[in-house]
């Protein structure tokens, strides 16, 4: 079965046949497995494509701000 992947770096797509550890073909990062399925992904035009990628960057970013937001709460926790 075909997944839809998305890079989390360079935010290319790419489909992936059956392999859990897709890598990125652009930069090399790890892919994430989007919740997009092939049949979706191919009925998506360039601009819904686009939208996509916009949602998924800002929820890339929500979780980066999460994770910054932790490891600042253990650093200050540390001095304290
Ligand atoms: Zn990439």
């Amino acid at each position: 079965m075909l997944r839809i992947f998305i890079c989390p770096k360079c935010y290319n797509f790419r489909i992936v046949s059956r392999n859990p550890d897709a890598i990125c073909f652009h930069c090399g990062a790890k892919l994430h497995k989007s919740d997009l399925d092939y049949v979706e992904f191919i009925d998506m035009n360039e601009q819904e494509r686009m939208k996509y990628k916009e949602n998924f960057i800002k929820r890339m970013k929500m979780f980066q701000n999460e994770v910054d937001s932790i490891l600042v709460e253990q650093e200050v926790n540390k001095l304290g």
